[in-house]
């Protein structure tokens, strides 16, 4: 992984759109089936929408039926990173950038085999880079 990136509101504000902002930023969550890669099943690597840092593999990617984009594992255990958050009156498991903090979405404990992890993950959080 690369070195830490940090970056002001008012920086991320002009680099992203108002949903990115929004989703990794302020850690909001798309509307589920409206994003642009729920349903996407290309060949490719996800990365960070707000620094590029390589975050998940097609590879592992698997429809949930959640209608947002859902993993069993990250592409590196050191290049996303969990936190707990007791928000919403729930307690759940934050996926983070590790480079650069940016919201991903949640990871549970409901998926399938190998790992039976799910990071459930909005797409307004990802760039897909597509494998020839
Ligand atoms: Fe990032």
């Amino acid at each position: 992984m690369a070195d830490k990136m940090h970056k002001t509101d008012d920086e991320w504000k002009r680099q992203l759109t108002p949903e990115q902002f929004y989703v990794c930023r302020q850690k909001g969550t798309e509307r589920a089936f409206t994003g642009a890669y729920w349903d996407c099943k290309e060949k490719g690597i996800y990365q960070c929408v707000c620094c590029g840092n390589d975050l998940f593999s097609s590879d592992t990617k698997f429809d949930s039926g959640t209608g947002w984009p859902s993993f069993w594992a990250p592409i590196a255990a050191e290049n996303v990173k969990t936190e707990e958050d007791n928000s919403l009156f729930m307690q759940r498991v934050e996926a983070l950038c590790s480079r650069c903090d940016a919201h991903l979405g949640h990871v549970f404990n409901d998926g399938p085999r190998p790992t039976n992890l799910r990071y459930c993950i909005n797409s307004a959080s990802l760039k897909m880079v597509k494998k020839e």
